[in-house]
Formats: C-alpha cells, structure tokens, sequence
C-alpha cells in the first residue's frame, strides 16, 4: 500500500491537460496554513470529497453555519477522478443481475434491492445535469444515449432476456417512471445505429458524459465561495493515518502541516481507503485499489464533424468510450480480453497503486491504438496526430462486495467513510454526498435517497468475509473467475467481475 506524498509523479489525463487555466485549482492553498480547528474535515479532494463538500454547504444543509475543511494528500480530482472515462453510464439489467449473484460475483441482494440501486443510478444522472444546469457550470456536460453492444445470437438471447427480467421487476417494485430504454435485436439496425462491426443487438438506455476534471473543480470551487458556510480547502496536504480519537469524541487529524482537530472527519479515499486500516481490520481488504488504463483518440475527419460519435457506448467486452465535445474519444477498459489473449496479466493491474508512466503497459497502447479503427465501420485513414493521442493510467477501487461503503466506521463514533466505487463512481457519487448530507442533518436513511445495501455496517463486513472464505474453502485462493467466465490467476483475492467500469 502506497502512502502520501508518492515516490513517482502521475501521468497526465486528457482532463487534467486541458482544465489548466486560471480557474483551476492546482496548488490551492498548498502553502497556506492548516486551521487547527473544524467541526467537519474531510479527507480526499477527488469527485466524491467535492460533490460531499458542495453539498455540505449549500444555505440550510448540515454544513451551513459550521466550519468545513478540506485535505487532499495532492491537487483536486488528481485521483480516479480526474483520470476516468468521463462517463456517466447508469447500468441497468446487467447491474441488476449481477448485484443478486451472490459472492463472488455481486452483492447477493434481492430482486427489489437490485431494482432499487439500478433506479438510484438512474436518479444520479439525472442529479448531475441539475446540479450542472443550477450552478452553471462549465464542465462540458452532455447528456443523451448510450449504446451497449451485443456480439453473438447467445449474448443478444441472453441479455434481452435479463433486460425482460428487468423490466418486469421495474413493474412489480413500482417504479413506475420512464426507463427510458430500449433493446434492438435486429441486425440491420443495430448496426446503423451503432456503426459498429458484428453487432447482434444493442441496447440503449440514458447515459451521460462530463468533463470529470472540470467538475470535481466547479463543485470544490462552489464550496469554496460558499457564504453559508465556512469552507478552505488545502491541496498537496497528506494525511498521515486513521484520525486519533481526542478527548471529549474529537478527532485529530494529522497532516504533513501539522494537526487539525474536528468532530466529525469523512474520509473520501476511494482506493487509498486501506491506508487508513490496520491489516486485521476488514476495511484494510473490503476495498483494493486497481489499476486502469484510458486513452484519447483524435478521430479522423470520418468520424468528426457531423459524422461524429452522437452517443456514448459500452461494448460487451468490457469497453467504453464518450465522445468528448472537442477533443476527441476517451475511450477505457478493455482488461478480459488482454487477459484472456496473454497480452496482460491481471495482478499488472489488481493490487497496484503506482499511476505514473511506469504503469503503461505496452500492450494496452496497441490495443487503444486499433481498437477504434478495427472495430468501427468506415474508420477512415488516420493523419499524424490522429489516432492515439494520450494515454494514462489511474487507481480505481474494487470492493468486495460491489456497491459503495458509505457510514460511519464501525465502532468509530465520528469517523465517517464514502468510498468503495468500483470503477462506476460517476454514476454514483452524487447520490451518495446527497444523500450523506441529508443522513448528517436529519439522523435517517433515507431509502428513497440511497439504497440500504450501502450502508457501512460490520454485519455487511464480516458476511462478505465469511461469504469469501466459504468460497476459498471451496475454490482455494488466486483463481478469480470474472462474470464473463475470464479466469485471472492474482495474488490479490480481489476479482474482476467487482468492477464494472462505465
Ligand atoms: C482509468 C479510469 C477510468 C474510469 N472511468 C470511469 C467512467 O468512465 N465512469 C465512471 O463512473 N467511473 C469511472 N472510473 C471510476 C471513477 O473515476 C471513480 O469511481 C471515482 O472517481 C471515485 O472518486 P473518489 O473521489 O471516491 O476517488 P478519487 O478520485 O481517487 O479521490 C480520492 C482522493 O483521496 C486522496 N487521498 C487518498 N489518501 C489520502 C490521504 N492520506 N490524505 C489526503 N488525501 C488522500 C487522493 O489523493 C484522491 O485525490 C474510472 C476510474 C479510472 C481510474
């Protein structure tokens, strides 16, 4: 596990290169003085820290009238957050299978529970462009369909028939809005639709894509003009463990610039979430940090202009891609089938924590590098300077059980976590620092707010641990099978079928 300050310096996301002007905020505070008091600190700048600190201090939330810190062990959105895909793609039958499959695979929830977090994703996207539209801010949202791909008769049967299951739970729980979904199963057309070759069928549902630098900065950047509360926030200002419990419930909080004292302290560390538990702690294993790969690619004038990507796509394989207003594709993913062809071995990837140049793997360029002009139709000749333009690498987490951590730390009064994304935060963070405004004000779950099977309880903790270990008992350890029936020999007990990235 790698702590703060890191040994190596990051590689550069496409989002990262280009939110560099004076709105940005690299650096912010990084020289200034630490407060030595808050009555909330929050540790972790990355998406989930600045959607939980725009939210604390909007008029009338918990935040309003307190004083609300700020830490990041680097600058703002430096994390997954500001080098993800960019993709803001609720699931839908796909996630709700699998959350029902018990371990490994999902959550091992009911049907109703299922629906509920595909619903909750569903109402994230939605909460993203109202903040985006309420606020105004410049973050290159759009918002429109995304396209899934379907590559064989048995893949096409399968999915529309879990879609059809889907569908029919959407009825029987009464949520009974618009899904707003379809499914194509004519070849012809799924082909038009998506341009994309040896389509069987596609499936097409809301999605959304977003500027992730450039958000993650707004929503600090608003927290920060906050007039209702008192709000700072300190980059390159690395926590240096688990906060030290003080008299009277305090919490010490202790950085590289000094101390700083609150009574409540969050904890929005994503993948670094280890770091702050001892190894016989099960939040030391729940969540493990992951290593990805992103690229931009710079389309050729075929696909520019009016002959543009108008939608952005998942494909079976494990891919996805946005097409950016003006910068091109970022497209991610792509793991099972590196693996599966011995181009790329998971534990490259599960386990690691190092996002420099260093974490490039070879293989991934080349795949990055033809993947877009092998697979769409009429992909034209690419100039110099097209094609491949940028690729980099970021940790994202995988956790155990698939859904989020959110809640206070077991036996921990005061110390707080979010974390736990699964390389799908974008179409969740939103729901979660909402709802974890209303349950620090209001003292109550909202279920309507976030689904139950989020909560951070030690019952969830040690029924995944047991759950696991009947299953090692059975399987042994190392061999993780994903939900496409990809082995991956790891050291880690992470798998992949936790991490669905969109
Ligand atoms: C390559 C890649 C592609 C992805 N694509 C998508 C996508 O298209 N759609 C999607 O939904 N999701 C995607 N994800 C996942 C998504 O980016 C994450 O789920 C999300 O960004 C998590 O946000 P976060 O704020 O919890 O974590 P992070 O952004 O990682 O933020 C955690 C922050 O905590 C800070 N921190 C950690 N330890 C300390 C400490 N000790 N002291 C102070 N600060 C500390 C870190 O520096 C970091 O900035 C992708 C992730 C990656 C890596």
């Amino acid at each position: 596990m790698s702590t703060f300050p890191q040994p190596w310096i990051s590689t550069v996301s496409h989002w990262q290169a280009t939110n560099r002007g004076p709105t940005s905020l690299y650096l912010h505070n990084s020289e200034a003085d630490l407060p030595t008091t808050a009555d909330v600190v929050i540790i972790g700048g990355g998406m989930m820290g600045s959607a939980l600190s725009y939210n604390l201090t909007r008029p009338g939330a918990y935040g309003d009238g307190k004083k609300i810190v700020c830490v990041e062990a680097k600058d703002v959105a430096s994390g997954a957050s500001g080098r993800n895909g960019g993709h803001v793609g609720p699931s839908t039958y796909y996630g709700w299978n699998l959350h029902q499959q018990p371990y490994p695979l999902g959550l091992g929830c009911s049907a109703e529970e299922a629906t509920r977090i595909m619903q909750n994703e569903r109402d994230n996207l939605d909460l993203v462009e109202s903040i985006v539209k309420k606020e105004d801010l410049d973050v290159d949202f759009w918002r429109g369909e995304l396209i899934e791909t379907h590559h064989s008769a048995e893949e096409t049967e399968e999915s529309k028939r879990q879609y059809e299951a889907w569908l029919q739970a959407r009825k029987d729980y009464g949520f009974t809005s618009d899904h707003d979904t379809r499914f194509v199963d004519e070849r012809t057309e799924a082909t038009e639709l998506s341009r994309f070759k040896g389509v069987t069928s596609i499936h097409i549902r809301p999605a959304g894509s977003v500027h992730s630098h450039k958000l993650a900065t707004a929503l600090m950047q608003c927290a920060i003009d906050s007039t209702a509360a008192d709000f700072s926030f300190y980059s390159w200002t690395p926590v240096s463990g688990f906060p030290e419990e003080v008299a009277g419930g305090d919490w010490l909080v202790k950085t590289s610039k000094g101390n700083i004292q609150a009574k409540k302290v969050i904890l929005c560390t994503n993948a670094h979430t280890p770091n702050f538990f001892p190894k016989d702690d099960p939040l030391h294993t729940h969540i493990q940090p992951k290593r990805s790969h992103c690229a931009l690619i710079t389309p050729p004038p075929t696909y520019s202009g009016a002959q543009a990507l108008k939608n952005t796509y998942n494909m079976s394989d494990d891919h996805y891609l946005v097409q950016t207003p003006m910068g091109g594709i970022v497209i991610g993913g792509g793991l099972p089938g590196l693996v599966r062809d011995d181009k790329f071995k998971a534990e490259d990837s599960f386990g690691q924590i190092d996002d420099s140049e260093a974490g490039i793997d070879p293989a991934y360029k080349e795949h990055y590098n033809n993947y877009l002009k092998d697979n769409f139709i009429g992909w034209g000749p690419e100039g110099y300077g097209e094609g491949l333009t940028r690729i980099w690498v970021g940790i994202l987490s995988t956790v155990k059980d698939g859904v989020p951590l959110v809640g206070e730390v077991p036996g921990k009064k005061g110390v707080l976590l979010n974390a736990g994304f699964a390389g799908h935060g974008m179409s969740r963070i939103f729901t979660v620092a909402r709802a974890y405004e209303n349950i620090l004000r209001t003292g109550t779950w909202d279920e309507n707010l976030l689904p139950r099977s989020f909560e951070l309880t030690s019952e969830r903790l040690q029924s995944v641990l047991k759950a696991q270990q009947a299953f090692e008992a059975k399987n042994g350890t190392g061999k993780i099978t994903d939900s496409e029936g990809v082995i991956y020999e790891t050291k880690t007990t992470e798998k992949a079928g936790k991490c669905v990235i969109q």
